[in-house]
């Protein structure tokens, strides 16, 4: 097994192997750029050496000896001689990025001897600056020393001397290597002066830093597997420390926020790669570089786009800037906002970069609920104060109350708060906080801080480098235009603008660019399958027109129910005693329902709304408590004892399986008389002015033909009577659900009668695994956790059991009724991974809830154009 591979000899594609920071510094280097050399252990030495636990085996150490005399020979200086001294970064690089989970070293190579002809060499406090922050990463990665011991030592001697660090003379440099090198006496190590030995230590830390607690935490929340390992990266030292002529600097090729075509990022001259990222000193704006390097910067742009040409997308890329000469230390996809994935892959398309199947691809549909995350309310913005301003680092509107650490946000976010994380900056520690808070605000960092680059990775609102506030995290408090402000305090924070306000700001829907519209169009164009909405409000069915759907799946009637005055009637309906009560329930209730599709029918027009007769047990509508019972028997006008009785008789075992769906069409004919009675006169009379309108009436809990029949049969029957006595006629259609196992068996005798089939996979589910749905939080986290499910089946469809009955019902419908439109209206028709499943089994739309509409017309897309691939 080879374990060691110089630079030259790897490529991007080999990114399993060597990590993606090897495979892309290979591939860099292969194409000719500008990045120091070096080589790349590989990931499976890691999991080797994980897994032995011996430390590194002798193969592994003449391999890396190996390398670094062919680096020797590269670079034409040595390894810990002291005549042209090489020093070399270490780097970790897992398979996907994992940021900041992983540890760097940088100057390794240098100690007590190395340092003098190194500062001869080059400059007194340039050499000692290196050797000072080898000491420190060195004694936190290798051996997990706090960085604070030794910041104090820099702060007391600077104090002493009254001198910034780099004004140190050698004596008092000296002083500090001693006073470095105490702490490491103090916590019972040594720092070793060999550099082979500091190179072995550190390759070996970066190798158990793939399990360290943070790593962990982070493969758990990104489904990363444990085995993959990282790969280590020892890399010939730039400096960007080496004067004002140089610096270091971390650029996206586009802005990672809005996904505008600029290069976008942050430089920090005189300085090393950690302190940009730490948030120490607040990094200058890239294009500044422009005027102040203008060499530099044409280069560097043109390196932009060459890498965005070859790797066809944004890029993030790590350079540093030694003495006027630009070096190449990273690339990568870089991460941005759902915002700039959309407008990203869309400009690629336009300028001819990728194509549109690849742009619609390349969007995770999820990624889409984002996009549609609520923005503040610009009324309620108007009259809001401004806390304070920072860096819109990731996009959003959160409220919430003010914790300072992870371990605060965990607790009080277990209490059923909602938080928002304020820190000085945040660590890879606080990930499970960060986690869980609903948005995080820094003090300091700038747009590439850990914060910043974490955050927009969860998709979580995020400002960072609020200067105007001061956060003593110790004390828990916060201090902003003069008010000190302590845990619990309420604000909201803008991730758009980074503008904070005191107390909770009312948000609303955010508006999508034309990017937005443009990726949903492509979608539209290339799916098979069409996406409608369930929806029942003329709130949400605007909503979900908005969003795209080609119109309405499945309107609940029940929903329609609920409001207090309606409820009492049906209420009354349920508990009448003689044929009066229920005739006078049904009018009241007629008007209602009457009222609300014609507001439907008004809205959706021509598009296609399929009405689905009640549908839910009875129970659902009856008083439980005490209190309610009185109160409806007083506004009944019956006695307590009476409604009492009939609440007992109505009562069911398993109401999910009792009388519900057309068992109470059956036999309770005047509910769906009154209900179509309610649609077909809304609907004339919106014909009647001029508008289009083709109802579909939807029967639901269907499982067998003579029952299907004979609910068909009450439908048709009132529908004929109303259009004599309305003297007009509309063109109707009637459906069925397919929600009962029995039903998917004989759906050849069933397709005969109707004119659509809609899958109900909620209650297909249910009656398929004997799941009652609404009891499954019970067991199902334990199953899945246990491997009995791989997941759960109400979220995305169980392909296997339910798919196969889906399957049975589709063929058999359409053997029979060839023009049989099928559709799926569960929960699980707005699920990504369940589509995939739908468009196998050819159905020909998909229905869900008005928020999901966007994330399904994208995954409807991928679906098909997975489909033509494999075929092809
Ligand atoms: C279903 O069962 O999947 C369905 C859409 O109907 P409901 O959820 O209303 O039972
Ligand atoms: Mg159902």
């Amino acid at each position: 097994m080879k374990r060691v591979y110089d630079f030259h000899e790897g490529k991007a594609s080999m990114n399993q192997l060597l990590g993606g920071k090897g495979a892309n510094l290979a591939e860099m280097t292969n194409l000719g750029l500008p990045v120091p050399t070096g080589f790349t252990i590989t990931t499976a030495t890691c999991m080797e050496y994980l897994e032995k636990a011996q430390g590194l085996t002798t193969e592994l150490m003449q391999e890396i000896n190996e390398a670094i005399i062919r680096l020797e020979d590269r670079t034409g200086k040595s390894f810990g001689k002291k005549d042209n001294l090489l020093l070399v970064s270490v780097r970790s690089g897992a398979q996907v990025s994992m940021p900041g989970m992983m540890d760097t070293i940088l100057n390794l190579g240098l100690n007590d001897q190395t340092v003098v002809s190194f500062a001869e060499k080059t400059s007194l406090p340039f050499a000692y600056d290196c050797y000072r922050r080898l000491l420190q990463m060195f004694a936190d990665v290798v051996y997990g020393i706090s960085p604070h011991y030794f910041a104090n030592e820099i702060e007391e001697l600077e104090w002493t001397y009254h001198k910034e660090l780099l004004d140190f003379n050698q004596k008092e440099f000296i002083e500090l290597i001693t006073r470095f090198k105490n702490i490491y006496t103090n916590n019972g190590k040594i720092f070793p002066q060999e550099p082979m030995e500091q190179l072995t230590e550190a390759v070996q830390s970066v190798f158990k830093s793939w399990n360290n607690h943070r790593a962990k935490v982070y493969r758990r929340l990104h489904n990363i597997p444990n085995d993959w390992g990282t790969a280590v990266n020892v890399q010939e030292m730039v400096f960007g420390n080496s004067g004002e002529n140089s610096g270091t600097g971390v650029a996206f090729t586009r802005n990672p926020a809005t996904g505008e075509k600029q290069v976008y990022g942050e430089f920090l001259s005189n300085a090393q790669g950690e302190d940009i990222v730490a948030g120490i000193r607040t990094p200058e704006k890239i294009s500044e570089l422009a005027s102040s390097m203008p060499e530099v910067y044409e280069e560097f742009t043109k390196v932009c786009q060459r890498l965005e040409k070859h790797y066809l997308d944004m890029q993030d890329i790590e350079f540093t800037v030694e003495n006027g000469t630009l070096y190449l230390l990273q690339t990568r996809i870089g991460k941005r906002t759902a915002k700039a994935t959309v407008k990203i892959v869309v400009d690629l398309v336009n300028e001819g970069v990728i194509s549109k199947e690849e742009a619609l691809m390349r969007v995770k549909p999820e990624l889409l609920n984002q996009l549609l995350h609520p923005m503040f309310s610009s009324k309620a913005l108007k009259t809001v104060d401004i806390l304070a301003k920072g860096l819109p680092a990731s996009p959003g509107a959160a409220t919430g109350k003010v914790v300072f650490t992870a371990k605060r946000a965990k607790e009080l976010t277990e209490l059923g708060e909602k938080v928002i994380l304020v820190r000085q900056e945040t660590s890879p520690e606080d990930i499970e906080g960060m986690v869980l808070s609903q948005a995080i605000v820094t003090s300091r960092g700038g747009l590439t801080s850990h914060a910043a680059v974490v955050a927009r990775g969860l998709g979580t609102c995020c400002v960072v480098g609020c200067g105007d506030l001061q956060v003593d995290e110790q004390k828990g408090e916060l201090l902003a235009q003069g008010h000190i402000y302590t845990e619990g305090q309420e604000i909201s924070v803008n991730g758009n603008t980074g503008e904070l306000y005191l107390g909770i700001v009312p948000t609303e829907l955010m508006e999508v660019d034309e990017s937005f519209h443009t990726l949903m169009t492509w979608a539209d164009e290339v799916s098979q399958l069409g996406v409608c909405a369930n929806a029942e409000t003329v709130k949400d069915l605007t909503t979900a027109l908005q969003f795209g759907a080609k119109g309405v799946g499945l309107a609940r009637t029940e929903h329609m129910f609920f409001a207090a005055e309606r409820l009492l009637e049906m209420r009354r309906l349920i508990l009448a005693e003689n044929g009066d009560e229920k005739k006078q329930a049904l009018e009241t209730l007629l008007e209602y329902q009457q009222q609300d599709f014609y507001d439907m029918f008004a809205i959706t027009k021509e598009k296609s709304l399929i009405v689905r007769l009640l549908d839910p047990p009875m129970h659902e509508f009856l008083p439980q408590k005490e209190k309610e019972i009185i109160e409806v028997a007083e506004r009944l006008e019956k006695p307590v004892t009476k409604v009492k009785e009939m609440i007992a008789k109505l009562h069911e075992t398993n109401p999910m399986l009792g009388h519900r769906g057309c068992r109470l069409g059956i036999t309770e004919p005047g509910i769906y008389q009154m209900q179509v009675e309610a649609i077909i006169r809304s609907c004339v009379a919106l014909s009647k002015i001029g508008v289009t309108v083709k109802p579909k009436i939807m029967i639901p809990l269907i499982g067998g033909v003579d029952e299907l029949i004979a609910t068909k049969s009450i439908i048709v029957n009132r529908i004929d009577e109303l259009f004599t006595e309305l003297h007009s006629e509309i063109p109707y259609e009637i459906g069925t659900m397919i929600e009962i196992p029995r039903a998917c068996l004989i759906a050849d005798q069933l397709a005969k009668h109707v004119d659509f089939f809609s899958f109900g996979t909620n209650d297909l589910t249910q009656l398929t695994f004997g799941y009652s749905r609404d009891d499954v939080a019970k067991f199902m986290p334990e199953y899945i956790e246990k491997h009995i499910l791989p997941h759960d089946p109400f979220q995305t469809v169980d392909e296997e059991g339910v798919g196969a009955l889906m399957r049975i019902a589709v063929e058999k419908g359409r053997q029979t009724n060839p023009d049989i439109s099928i559709g799926v209206c569960g929960e699980v028709g707005g699920d990504s991974a369940s589509i995939k499943v739908f468009q196998k089994i050819k159905v020909d739309y998909v229905s869900c809830s008005p928020y999901r509409i966007p994330l399904a017309r994208l995954s409807v897309a991928q679906a098909t154009i997975q489909t033509k691939i494999k075929v092809d």
